[in-house]
């Protein structure tokens, strides 16, 4: 069981907790404006041991309130379910991030009990044409549909979170709209995107929104009383 990387502490990736971030190499996506390339397309080894990380926390538990599994996809590593198992057998809760692609392994892991948060991405409106162009690939959007519906209707034990990063040229107004019309009563977060390491280079160099477009952005989803928070990465 082994990660590619791991950030020991943040305060960003969970919101409210103290979290130890693990890093999965590898997705099934190819999203143009990805921030995380090299995790992206596997260029980093997955050669950190889970079970060392682990050791280092467990005469400290006080420190963090938990593990987030992200990427890369964690749902594309075959050992996702032994590395939380493992987390979850040390006492810790486990979120994980996921992009929706794979609905029956976030559906197991909740069925399983094994897990407590799950956020997901939802790149843009969900529209074939939009989400393809979103995700650098023919994405099948009713898989992410599947996981979308699931995690709406999932017992209140199970955290979730809805999230799209504000890239100009993929995600525009209207589409905030609509994201916000489709996640109903959930968590619903925007993030800033910063240009930096991205798949394409092509998005090195666009035009981020401005604060006062994201802030407009903001009053729609304030508009709807969903939990919102605009974070830089
Ligand atoms: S942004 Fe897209 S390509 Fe990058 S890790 Fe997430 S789903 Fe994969």
């Amino acid at each position: 069981m082994f990660v590619a990387d791991y950030i020991e502490t943040s305060l960003l990736d969970w919101e409210g907790k103290i979290s130890c971030v693990l890093f999965l190499s590898g997705c099934n996506f190819r999203c143009p404006w990805c921030q995380n390339r090299d995790l992206a397309l596997g260029k980093i080894e997955n050669r950190i041991s889970v079970v060392d990380i682990i050791k280092k926390f467990k005469s400290k538990k006080n420190w963090i309130d938990g593990f987030v599994i992200t990427g890369g996809e964690p749902t594309v590593n075959p050992n996702l379910k032994k590395i939380i198992t493992e987390i979850k057998n040390n006492g810790f809760k486990v979120k994980i991030d996921t992009n929706g692609s794979n609905p029956d392994i976030i559906k197991n892991l909740i069925y399983e009990g094994i897990i407590d948060c799950v956020a997901i991405d939802i790149k843009t409106s969900l529209d074939k044409s939009k989400y393809n162009n979103a995700c650098g690939i023919k994405v099948d959007l009713d898989a992410v549909e599947r996981t979308i519906d699931m995690l709406l209707n999932v017992d209140k034990s199970v955290e979730v979170m809805f999230r799209t990063t504000l890239v100009s040229g993929i995600v525009d107004i209207e589409d905030v709209k609509e994201i916000v019309k489709r996640v109903k009563d959930k968590k619903y977060y925007i993030q800033k995107f910063i240009s930096r390491n991205t798949l394409d280079e092509k998005y090195l160099n666009i035009e981020t929104y401005s604060e006062a477009k994201i802030q407009e952005i903001r009053k729609i989803v304030d508009e709807k009383n969903i939990k919102r928070v605009v974070v830089g990465l």
